[in-house]
């Protein structure tokens, strides 16, 4: 099968050119200025942007929090992923206490097919919660699986290494040719101020924000980040929220460290006045870290358009309203986690490229290319290239939708961007070659598969366009 995909602006992390793309087969097989060849299918893109499939490298599907589970399991979180024009997840797989590495690897394994096929091509990072010598000879035998990246936590009893701990899994990393991603918050200190909330009766979703400042998000990077220099490591800051914190990463990578730096649409669009809705309304805005303010929001934007920010991607966790329940009498038992596989591209290209805060080549960078080199999975993806996989993403710069979880793939019923008016979104999605998303609608679940990855190729730079 063959598909030409004629006249479209081709996006890369460097300049958009008018090119024909012929697919054969899962590859692409040709990009040149004007291909004459026939196709059993051939696409007009005039007008439009095609974009390689966009990567999503922090959801939480299928995940159990706090007695519940999210709303999302592999088989409908991929098939939203791939409706909003990701064609790539990579999930966190975790090592429980008392788990090896491995067991951790095929109990996520195992949860990514139970629900039925995948939708979108996957991977997991594994999540170190528990450090030892066995552990550390494990990664190893991780890398040699695919799984080439890590996650680490600063915070949450039942995930959070110690200091000593975190500076021996960076050494270790490093030495194979990995890093880890970091959850970066104070845990002891936002146990005092959730003490302090609960001693002096507040416990409603507006206690949330109060017990986790940015100040003690941007203690921990710095904290990571100082780590990280003795243990001559890279690392990565997942889900940035705020100034403070990207102040501490400039301020490392200006001494010469080798940072990277990733936030989400949630501290993008949404900010903290919405835990002060009445009710128990704020509970559905719940996420660690908290949302945080405009004017980060602001900064944040700005840091993506001049490549401060390595990628945008979504830590989708979600939860239907009613789960949001078990928090009523109890802030800290709300489970926590935004929705966004769906929404992320569509988002970033109407808010962010058509309202010209960033260039479309900014978008692809930070949602494509950046990933897929940090991942480990470039040029197989990431980029449109002969003998790339024919991931492929079309947007309509003149497309229109407005945000509704009712219309949706997802099995979340909510969404924080409910009614938004988008311009500019996702029309054609192929999935290693097959038409799987058709004038923005959903018309071919099932091909997600499970890809080894190999390790990051990647160095972080910036730029203004
Ligand atoms: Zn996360």
């Amino acid at each position: 099968m063959r598909t030409l995909i004629r006249n479209g602006n081709v996006v890369s992390g460097s300049g958009v050119e008018r090119k024909d793309i012929l697919i054969d087969g899962e590859r692409i097989l040709k990009i040149a200025d004007a291909i004459g060849e026939g196709a059993d299918q051939v696409i007009d893109a005039d007008g439009k942007y095609v974009f390689p499939g966009f990567i999503d490298a922090h959801t939480h599907l299928g995940l159990h929090v706090g007695g519940t589970v999210t709303s999302d399991n592999w088989a409908t979180g991929t098939a939203a992923a791939l409706a909003g024009g990701t064609t790539m997840v990579i999930d966190f797989g975790t090592q429980y206490h008392g788990e090896t590495l491995k067991e951790g690897l095929a109990n996520w394994h195992a949860m990514a097919t139970a629900d039925g096929p995948c939708s979108a091509d996957y991977s997991f990072h594994m999540s170190i919660s528990e450090w030892n010598d066995s552990v550390r000879d494990e990664v190893d035998d991780m890398i040699a699986e695919g799984i080439s990246t890590f996650k680490i936590y600063m915070t949450y009893p039942a995930m959070m290494l110690g200091d000593g701990e975190i500076y021996e899994v960076l050494k270790k990393l490093k030495e194979a040719g990995s890093f880890t991603g970091c959850h970066c918050e104070n845990a002891g200190v936002i146990d005092a101020l959730i003490a302090e909330q609960k001693a002096a009766g507040n416990l409603g979703p507006a206690a949330h924000p109060a017990s986790r400042p940015p100040e003690m998000e941007a203690e921990a990077v710095h904290r990571l980040l100082a780590i990280a220099k003795e243990a001559d490591s890279p690392v990565m800051v997942v889900h940035t929220t705020n100034e403070l914190a990207l102040n501490e990463i400039k301020a490392a990578r200006a001494a010469g460290q080798e940072v990277y730096c990733e936030t989400c649409p949630q501290y993008l669009f949404l900010d903290k006045s919405m835990y002060e809705k009445p009710g128990f309304e704020g509970a559905r805005y719940v996420c660690a870290p908290p949302l945080r303010t405009k004017h980060d929001q602001e900064v944040l934007w700005e840091a993506i358009r001049t490549g401060v920010v390595d990628t945008v991607m979504t830590d989708h966790c979600d939860f239907n309203l009613a789960q949001r329940d078990l928090g009523r009498e109890d802030f800290t038992k709300i489970p926590g986690g935004l929705p966004g596989i769906e929404t992320r591209v569509n988002l970033i290209f109407s808010e962010g490229v058509g309202k010209g805060r960033i260039s479309p080549e900014c978008a692809c960078r930070v949602m494509a290319e950046n990933p897929a080199r940090l991942y480990g999975l470039y040029p197989r993806k990431g980029v449109l290239a002969e003998g790339s996989d024919a991931d492929i993403v079309i947007i309509d710069p003149e497309r229109e939708m407005t945000v509704s979880s009712a219309d949706w793939v997802t099995n979340c019923d909510n969404t924080p961007y409910e009614g938004m008016r988008l311009k500019g979104t996702v029309e054609k999605v192929f999935l290693r070659g097959t038409l799987a998303v058709d004038d923005g609608r959903l018309i071919h679940r099932g091909l997600g598969r499970f890809v080894r990855r190999a390790l990051p190729d990647y160095k972080h730079t910036e730029f203004e366009d």
